[in-house]
């Protein structure tokens, strides 16, 4: 395999972390040549003094100064804002862009990466959620390669590796259930942020660790397999599977059925969207069928976890509703991180938005921005009144 060089935008996230380790393992074939970072001078700092790269980008301002001089007697130069990420995505410097970012934030470097060819691991969903329609034309236009992050994507690229598209039934994409699973529309009341945050089977960041316990997750997640694969969301069936060792399955039209196991390690379909289509050997922990024992499947309650039934009401509608539903989103996760809003309250903030706003059909970028920005205000002035 040829030598990568790597721009890990979010390289101070879970997922950016993960990449590094890979980095660290294989550094004969991955190097980080850009890391990004949205406010964490100290994590940023340190990774760039051990992997030297050429380009750091720190988004808020506050953080600049503080990198800046902390690197300032290395070769690594230092720069700050939006911008800068979109311009370290496309740059000749790198081949693969990891796109890691949080929420909306990811769309823009996304689209800049596309448009230049790079070969994109995607770890951002919201991306797709919020603009599919553009970042898979981009990606075609721009002769780019897009590569699924997400650990269903990878189950499901990866069942499809000498399958036909045409000849898939439906998508199958498991669901651990989150640490609410099997509650009843009266338990769910009263969680806590605490309790939501203890993800039974997956370590990750705040924002996807929430929106899993909500099972939006997993309505992003349809949207995504639709944009990445071309399946209609009608096709796309959720199955609980609490212990996360199926990540995704196939069936296809002759009823035969193609799944992807392995353990829950975000760093195996991280490697598998770096290697793709090559498999490279690691030192990852092995399944064990024995210890396991067995593997269980349930239905999702949609009318506790409402989440999931919008997010699938959101892509029938089309145009700007899944940019809605995930600035919606995105301001309400980070309402009850805040502890201004219920855990029940949050997909209270996401159906009004979707229901009063207006769905418009797509025209532009722009128009999303403004989508974005427009949902988030409505959203935040309905918290304030609240
Ligand atoms: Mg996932």
């Amino acid at each position: 395999m040829k030598k990568q060089k790597l721009a890990i935008l979010g390289s101070t996230g879970s997922i950016g972390q993960q990449t590094l380790d890979l980095c660290r393992q294989f550094p004969e074939y991955f190097v980080p040549e850009v890391l990004t970072a949205n406010c964490r001078a100290e994590a940023l700092i340190e990774q760039a003094l051990e992997f030297n790269p050429n380009v750091v980008v720190v988004r808020q301002e506050s953080a600049y100064q503080k990198v800046k001089e902390a690197l300032q007697n290395t070769d690594t130069k230092v720069f700050c804002g939006d911008e800068s990420i979109v311009q370290s995505a496309a740059s000749s410097e790198v081949d693969t862009v990891v796109v890691a970012l949080v929420g909306f934030a990811g769309l823009l470097p996304a689209l800049a990466a596309a448009k230049s060819g790079k070969r994109i691991a995607l770890a951002t969903k919201e991306a797709l959620v919020v603009a599919g329609e553009l970042l898979t034309k981009a990606v075609i236009e721009g002769k780019a390669l897009m590569l699924p992050v997400d650990s269903e994507h990878s189950a499901i690229f990866q069942c499809l590796q000498g399958e036909q598209t045409s000849e898939v039934e439906k998508l199958i994409l498991t669901a651990s259930g989150g640490p609410f699973r099997g509650f009843s529309f009266d338990e769910i009341q009263n969680v806590t942020l605490e309790q939501a945050l203890k993800h039974p089977s997956w370590k990750m960041g705040k924002k996807i660790t929430i929106d899993s316990a909500t099972m939006m997750n997993k309505g992003f997640e349809m949207i995504e397999a639709h944009w990445l694969f071309g399946i209609k969301p009608s096709d796309i069936e959720v199955v609980v599977h609490p212990q996360s060792i199926i990540h995704s399955m196939i069936q296809y039209v002759d009823g035969s059925i193609k799944a992807q196991l392995g353990i829950p390690d975000m760093r195996l379909p991280i490697q598998y969207a770096l290697t793709w289509p090559i498999r490279m050997k690691n030192q990852l922990p092995r399944t064990d069928f024995f210890s396991l024992k067995q593997l269980n499947f349930e239905d999702v309650d949609t009318k506790v976890f409402r989440h999931l039934q919008l997010a699938y009401e959101s892509i029938e509608a089309g145009g700007t509703a899944p940019c809605l539903l995930n600035a919606a989103n995105e301001v309400a996760v980070e309402s009850f991180i805040k502890g201004k809003t219920s855990f029940f309250g949050m997909q209270g903030i996401v159906e009004k938005a979707l229901n009063t706003l207006t769905i418009e059909k797509i025209e532009s970028l722009e128009q999303l921005i403004e989508c974005d920005k427009k949902t988030r205000h409505f959203c935040n002035e309905q918290i304030k009144n609240q």
